[in-house]
C-alpha cells in the first residue's frame, strides 16, 4: 500500500501511456469503454472472451474493469515511436556484450552470437496471427530506423571489424516501412526521448483489424533501397556481406515482386511461417488460405530458376492449435510430403497472455467468429498431433515421445 501511494505521489498515473493502475468509484472517467469485470470473466469463460474480443477490436483505446471493490483503468498504448525517435534509441552506443554477471556466460555467448553482429531496422507487426504476441508487446503498427541510421550502423560495424551482418531484424522483415493509411488524424505531445514536441497519428474510423488484404493498408518496398545501401557498403569495405534471417510474410511478399527478389539475393535459406495448411485451422489462425502458399511456394521456385539457386525453404508450423485435429495434421503432413518441404521446425500451440487463440483455447469458442471449435489439450493428444507431422513413415512413433 505504500508503495502505491508514492507511486500515485510522485507519478500522474493517469497521463502515462500503457499503464494499468486501480481506481476507485469517485475517481471513474465516464467516458471510457467497460470492459467485463474480472468476477465475471474468472465465473463465465464467454464473458473472457467477450473482453479479449473488445480489446482486439479496440487495440487503441483506453478502458476500465471493475475489480473486486474498484476498478483497474487500462490506458491506452503508447503511441508508435517516430522515426526519429527509433534513431535516437537504436544509436546508442551498445556494448553487443553480455552483461558481465550472466549466469553460463560462456553457454549464453555462443546462443547470442549471431545476434552481436545484427541490426535493428524496426518493431511491431499488423499481420494479426491470433496467437501472437507481437502485436501486444511491441505494437500492431511498425515502428521503423531510417535507412540512413541504419546504414550508419552497418558501416561502424565494418569499420569495427565485423565482416559479416547477421541479419537486420524486425518482427516480419518486408513489413518494413508500410503504414495504415486511415491513422491520419495528427496530434502532438513532449517526448522524453528526443527532450522535443512531436507529431503522431491515430485513427479515428472503427475497423475491424484484418490488416492483411486491407485497401487501407500501405505495403512499401522501403526495405529495397535500404538493401541497396547495403551493397553499396559491401562494395567499399572489402570481404563483407550480410545474410537475412528474419521471417518473411509469405503472402504479403506475393505483391512486392521486385522486394522478393532482392531478398533473395541475401538469404541462404528462407523462414516463413505458413503455420499450417489447413483452411479450417488456418481460419482459427488468422492466417492467409492455403491457395496463398501455394502460389508463394510458385513464385519462390521461379526466382531460385531465375537466379540459379536451390536455397531452401524453412516452413514453420504449429501443431495443436484450437481446431487442428489429427486429420488436419494428416493433411498437414501430406501437403510437406507432396511439396518435398522439409519440416523441423514445429511447435506445439502455446497459449501466451492476451491473445486470441489463448482465449479460444481457454473457452472452445472463438471469441470473434463465436464458433465452436475443438480444443487439443490433452498432453497425448498434443504430442500425437506433432509426431503426424514429425516421423517420417518409417520412424517408430516411440521414438519421439521423450
Ligand atoms: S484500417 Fe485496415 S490496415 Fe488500418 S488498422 Fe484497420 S484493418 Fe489494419
Amino acid at each position: 500500500a505504500n508503495c502505491q501511494t508514492w507511486v500515485k505521489e510522485k507519478i500522474n498515473l493517469p497521463s502515462l501511456f500503457g499503464a494499468a493502475f486501480r481506481i476507485k468509484k469517485s475517481e471513474l472517467l465516464h467516458d471510457l469503454r467497460l470492459l467485463p469485470s474480472f468476477e465475471e470473466c474468472v465465473n463465465d469463460k464467454l464473458q473472457f472472451n467477450l473482453l479479449t474480443r473488445i480489446h482486439n477490436l479496440r487495440p487503441d483505446d483506453a478502458f476500465i474493469e471493475p475489480c473486486g471493490v474498484g476498478y483497474i483503468q487500462h490506458n491506452p498504448p503508447a503511441p508508435t515511436l517516430t522515426e526519429e525517435e527509433m534513431d535516437f534509441i537504436y544509436e546508442f552506443p551498445f556494448t553487443r556484450q553480455l552483461h558481465p554477471h550472466t549466469k553460463n556466460k560462456a553457454w549464453n555467448e555462443s546462443m547470442v552470437g549471431k545476434l552481436q553482429s545484427s541490426v535493428i531496422i524496426g518493431r511491431g507487426c499488423w499481420g494479426s496471427c491470433n496467437f501472437c504476441v507481437i502485436p501486444l508487446v511491441q505494437g500492431k503498427d511498425v515502428a521503423k530506423r531510417s535507412t540512413e541510421s541504419v546504414l550508419k550502423e552497418i558501416e561502424t560495424l565494418y569499420t569495427s571489424g565485423v565482416h559479416k551482418i547477421n541479419d537486420l531484424t524486425l518482427p516480419t522483415l518486408n513489413m518494413y516501412g508500410s503504414s495504415c493509411e486511415l491513422y491520419d488524424h495528427p496530434e502532438h505531445l513532449h517526448s522524453p526521448i528526443v527532450d522535443k514536441e512531436i507529431t503522431y497519428h491515430t485513427k479515428k474510423q472503427y475497423c475491424n483489424q484484418q490488416c492483411v488484404g486491407c485497401p487501407h493498408r500501405k505495403i512499401s518496398d522501403q526495405l529495397y533501397p535500404l538493401l541497396e545501401g547495403v551493397e553499396k557498403l559491401n562494395q567499399k569495405y572489402a570481404h563483407t556481406s550480410l545474410e537475412l534471417r528474419s521471417a518473411i510474410r509469405h503472402d504479403i511478399i506475393l505483391d512486392q515482386p521486385k522486394l522478393f527478389r532482392k531478398i533473395m539475393q541475401f538469404i541462404s535459406r528462407l523462414k516463413i511461417a505458413p503455420e499450417h495448411i489447413s483452411d479450417q485451422v488456418l481460419k482459427n489462425m488468422n492466417k492467409s488460405t492455403q491457395d496463398a502458399f501455394v502460389r508463394f511456394l510458385a513464385e519462390y521456385k521461379k526466382i531460385n530458376q531465375e537466379q540459379g539457386t536451390h536455397k531452401n525453404l524453412v516452413p514453420y508450423f504449429v501443431a495443436a492449435h484450437p481446431g487442428s485435429t489429427e486429420e488436419s495434421m494428416q493433411e498437414l503432413k501430406e501437403f510437406c510430403t507432396k511439396n518435398d518441404l522439409f519440416v523441423n521446425l514445429t511447435q506445439v500451440f502455446t497459449p501466451t497472455p492476451g491473445t486470441v487463440s489463448t482465449a479460444m483455447y481457454y473457452s472452445g469458442e472463438n471469441p470473434l467468429t463465436r464458433e465452436k471449435i475443438h480444443v487439443p489439450r490433452a498432453f497425448r493428444e498434443k504430442k500425437d498431433q506433432k509426431n503426424i507431422l514429425l516421423i517420417q513413415d518409417n520412424e517408430d512413433a516411440s521414438d519421439m515421445n521423450s
